[in-house]
């Protein structure tokens, strides 16, 4: 055995461990296992043909030689973008800690109130900087941040302007074009009509309802927009404004000019560029609009002994519960790039962020004085941090800028505009000037100084913001290092135990797959630079690409997509731009099962499709009878159906070619959710159950780290037939040849993080993909096996196994008084963190332990769970003064002087011998969700400032 392969480190059971279980689960060899799980008719003849596995030593070596094909120019493009300076204690302590970035969504908040208060941090700051009064905890990026902000505003207007039927939104023509480019697609579907223009001259009409512009604007300008909203407000148009987040430190607030929205980016707070994302995306607003908000909100609440507790408030909003009347499909957003951009703010404070956007200004007006010398006609008036200028042949400019190393932004041939960053010195400016001197043929020169700059009035901020005492304690390292522990042990992640959530597929995520995340070769990349210099990205995009497209059997791959509800909505998208090609515009219906994820039947609303909900047998699988009744009945308009498979029940529905077969003659798509594809590498795909486009989740499947609630990946596969759909980018052409507008900002979407799965692929190899889902059917199924004495088990295959995840029934404990939650949450007593609750049948839990657990680690979570059982049992019927309706317990609770409870300390907190080997102690006790929504706090400001 080659005991170097990478398999070996990323699968959990060894062979003496594989060999007890499959006897525990009554086969006799693991590929029976498999043969009787998985349906003959779709398993594939042959093995993935994809490049020889690699070892971790390998790979690094690899790696290394493809980042060094990125080419590290001085970028000055902005548009969005800038280079940043990282903070090496945040980048060591969150980036690269598995602490940090193993943690998944905070739903279990007793055992994640370290995230939620680095996300409280974030809102904070977000919503004191833009002005607004209150903050979410990320989107995905400043594009969709803004058709967000359109589709909200779209949801609320007045019962006048639904009647009077207001669809148009105006877009500044100044809007960053990336942003532009998905409004025009979001806004398609939902039959909002752009109007591009000025916002100087535009007029307003009763027929707008919306209006976006850009602060400051894309060639740099910081208008002064308080006559344009005084004009909306005659109209009652509301403002959305995408805002440079930094700028907002020394520029007027948005917010305190009349915006009814701010959107932007948090790039510049400490992310890495990473050739255009993963970055997190703010989105502020006003009170009124607290129900409608897109994404997740952190609030305040208490937990039962009346504590300050954090949990994610308002939930009922989301599309999880909402569906198809859900307002965005938003689910996997940007968490970890949200700590660490909120981290930035506690790490710099208000007056740090204050010096930073000085500097930035100070050097950019030296550089206005130097083009000024230079006799060169700069536009803007009033700036931030971006130039416009005029020159004779931007041509010339950007020969003579590459040749040393440089790049800028050309709207124009005669245009060339210059962002300044956090990472610019003087030294900076006398290079960019040496460049602009050397292409316009004028005398260069040079500064040892830098000119102050001085905003009129009305566009300098001067109110206070960030005043909470969490953005004055943590300025120096020692501290900040400490916080960010303080907060880090406060969380259960991976680095503690298995995260069993079915659907969610929390697999390791090793330590090789990130450590080039660090490098500046990859990390300090712009997504707009010249494509030849990014080969190494290239390199790895394409890599990627080809062996996503070998491991679904289709036949081409989109990147751009940020997390699979994007996915979704770039995959029926692309099925509707395929229906207009063959002239069925009028196709519009998407079929979509009930026991679905709630993302499906949002983004098929998003995508302008009519959702029709098909039925489920008692046995959980689609009822075929009433799956063809209705597509039988809508076989004119189908669009599509959406299937997850393996199911959402984790079971391999023996049915499926069947069912794709009943869409298909009825001239619809077939989209699979690949959320599930964890079940399917290596041993069936996408292809041959007849789908036609996929998405896939990287950051369940492929390895990228959940990092607490984001950042994915969700790239669509497509069959030829689809590929010319694929969509584009209007800066860096990407996609098809008939590509639909752009579904995220940056042309491949999350990049950086792509490394990951493309360092899974290259590592694993052929037969290691294989054996990753192989042993991810092994591990559920021993699972299931050690369980189904003492607990119902809800559906399975034919032959009565599961596929990579099972769902454990607990409704027949109701007459006892126990719910779900109650098993959830004193299974954090027991050191683990809950498996999904209540997805996709109420009352249940679904399990999916993912072939990186080894036997001793299945086999502790399932001594939890039978010695819950235990106690359930042994508890008298509706004893609310059980270990289960206390749990969880905290430290404080069992070290307190008083100890009344009917049972023992060491029954509350180590009910198992394992426990005190390797204790989790959760922070507070159980959240009161109901008491947080009512009295709704979405900042770390104290209750005071709440009270008018
Ligand atoms: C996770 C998941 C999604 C949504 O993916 P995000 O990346 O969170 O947007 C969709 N469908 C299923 C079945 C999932 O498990």
């Amino acid at each position: 055995m080659k005991t170097d392969s990478f398999v070996l480190r990323h699968v959990g059971p060894r062979e003496n461990e594989a060999k007890e279980m499959i006897k525990t689960i009554g086969v006799s060899s693991v590929a029976e296992l498999i043969d009787k799980t998985i349906p003959s008719d779709i398993r594939l003849k042959n093995n993935l043909d994809l490049p020889k596995a690699m070892s971790e030593y390998e790979y690094i070596y690899h790696i290394q030689e493809l980042a060094n094909k990125n080419k590290l120019f001085k970028n000055y493009i902005g548009l969005g973008y800038h280079p940043t300076i990282v903070p090496g204690v945040i980048q060591r302590n969150i980036l690269e800690n598995p602490g940090w970035y193993t943690a998944y969504t905070p739903y279990q908040a007793e055992i994640a109130q370290g995230r939620l208060e680095a996300l409280l941090n974030f809102q904070t700051m977000v919503s004191e900087l833009t002005g607004m009064e209150l903050a979410n905890a990320s989107l995905l990026d400043e594009g969709t941040a803004a058709a967000e902000a359109m589709i909200m505003l779209l949801n609320n207007r007045t019962r006048e302007q639904k009647k009077a039927n207001a669809v148009q939104f105006f877009v500044s023509d100044e809007v960053l074009p990336q942003t532009i480019d998905v409004l025009k697609t979001r806004a398609f579907p939902l039959g909002v009509e752009l109007i591009f223009g000025n916002h100087n001259t535009f007029q307003f009409t009763e027929n707008v309802y919306g209006a976006l512009v850009q602060y400051p604007a894309k060639n740099g300008q910081v208008y002064d927009y308080e006559s344009f909203v005084e004009k909306a407000k005659t109209v009652n148009a509301k403002i959305a404004v995408a805002a440079d987040l930094l700028s907002l430190a020394i520029l007027t607030p948005p917010g305190e000019w009349g915006a009814d929205v701010v959107v932007g980016t948090t790039q510049r707070f400490g992310i890495p560029m990473g050739y255009g994302g993963p970055h997190a995306a703010y989105f502020a607003t006003k009170d009124e609009y607290k129900r409608t908000i897109p994404g997740r909100i952190i609030g305040v609440t208490v937990d039962k002994n009346g504590n300050r507790a954090l949990r994610m408030a308002l939930q009922t909003r989301e599309q999880h519960i909402k569906r198809e009347k859900a307002t965005s499909n938003i689910c996997t957003a940007q968490v970890l790039l949200a700590v660490m951009a909120g981290m930035y703010g506690v790490y710099h404070g208000p007056n740090g962020l204050k010096y930073i956007a000085n500097k930035i200004q100070n050097l950019t007006a030296t550089l206005n004085t130097g083009l000024q010398q230079l006799g060169l006609k700069q536009l803007n008036c009033v700036y931030f941090d971006t130039l416009s200028v005029e020159v004779a042949d931007a041509k010339k400019v950007k020969q003579v800028a590459e040749s040393k190393g440089v790049n800028f932004y050309y709207p124009t041939n005669n245009l060339v505009n210059i962002s300044i960053n956090e990472t610019s010195g003087l030294e900076d400016i006398n290079t960019i000037l040496e460049i602009l001197a050397e292409a316009e043929e004028k005398k260069a020169v040079n500064f040892n100084a830098e000119v102050e700059n001085v905003i009129p009035t009305n566009s300098k901020r001067t109110s206070t913001f960030m005043t909470n005492e969490v953005f004055e304690n943590y300025h120096s390292e020692t501290e900040l290092m400490r916080y960010i522990k303080k907060l880090e042990r406060k969380d259960l992640s991976l680095n503690h135990s298995m995260i069993s959530l079915g659907s969610c597929t929390m697999k390791l995520n090793a330590a090789t797959e990130m450590l080039p995340l660090s490098w500046p070769n990859w990390g300090v990349m712009h997504p707009f630079v010249p494509i030849e210099q990014a080969q190494g990205y290239q390199e790895v995009f394409k890599e990627t690409e080809a062996a996503l497209n070998e491991i679904t059997g289709f036949y081409a791959t989109s990147l751009q997509p940020n997390s699979g509800a994007q996915g979704e909505y770039a995959g029926l998208m692309v099925i509707k731009a395929f229906h207009d090609s063959q002239n069925n515009h009028h196709r519009n219906i998407c079929l979509i099962p009930a026991s679905a994820h709630g993302t499906n039947p949002a983004s098929a609303v998003m995508a302008g499709m009519e959702v029709i909900v098909t039925k489920s047998t008692d046995e959980g699988n689609i009822d075929v009878d009433d799956l063809r009744e209705k597509a039988e009945l809508h076989k004119d308009n189908l669009a599509a159906l959406m299937v997850t498979y393996p199911s959402t029940h984790g079971v391999f529905e023996s049915t499926i070619k069947e069912i794709t077969e009943i869409i298909h003659q009825r001239g619809g798509q077939v989209y699979m959710d690949g959320a599930n594809m964890n079940a399917q590498v290596g041993l069936t795909n996408p292809a041959t159950i007849g789908a036609d486009v996929c998405h896939l989740n990287l950051h369940k499947t492929f390895a990228i780290p959940h990092g607490g609630g984001g950042p994915g990946v969700g790239p669509i596969c497509v069959a030829k037939h689809l590929a010319p759909f694929l969509p584009s980018n209007p800066i860096i052409p990407t996609g098809g040849e008939n590509a639909i507008t752009a579904v995220s900002s940056a042309p491949w979407g999350s990049a950086l993080v792509i490394l990951i799965s493309y360092g899974y692929i290259k590592m694993l190899g052929t037969n290691g993909l294989k054996q990753a889902t192989i042993n991810a059917i092994l591990n559920a199924n021993y699972i299931k096996a050690r369980l189904e004495k003492e607990y119902k088990i809800l559906y399975s295959g034919e032959n009565g196994f599961a596929a990579h995840e099972m769902i454990v029934d607990f409704r027949e404990f109701k007459a006892k008084g126990i719910e779900v939650t109650d098993v959830a949450k004193r299974l954090m007593d027991y050191g683990y963190h809950a498996p999904t609750v209540s997805f996709p049948v109420a009352g249940t839990l679904m399990i999916e332990p993912t072939e990186s657990e080894n036997k001793a680690e299945l086999d502790r979570f399932c001594d939890a769970l039978l010695s819950i059982k235990n106690e359930i049992i042994e508890m008298a019927d509706n004893d609310t003064n059980s270990p289960l309706k206390n749990a969880p317990h905290t430290q404080e609770m069992l070290t307190s002087d008083n100890w009344d409870l009917p049972y023992s300390r060491e029954k509350a907190a180590f009910p198992l011998p394992y426990i005190k080997e390797n204790k989790f102690w959760p922070s507070v006790r159980r959240v009161d969700d109901a008491y947080g929504d009512r009295n709704l706090i979405c900042s770390c400001n104290p209750i005071e400032d709440y009270m008018n």
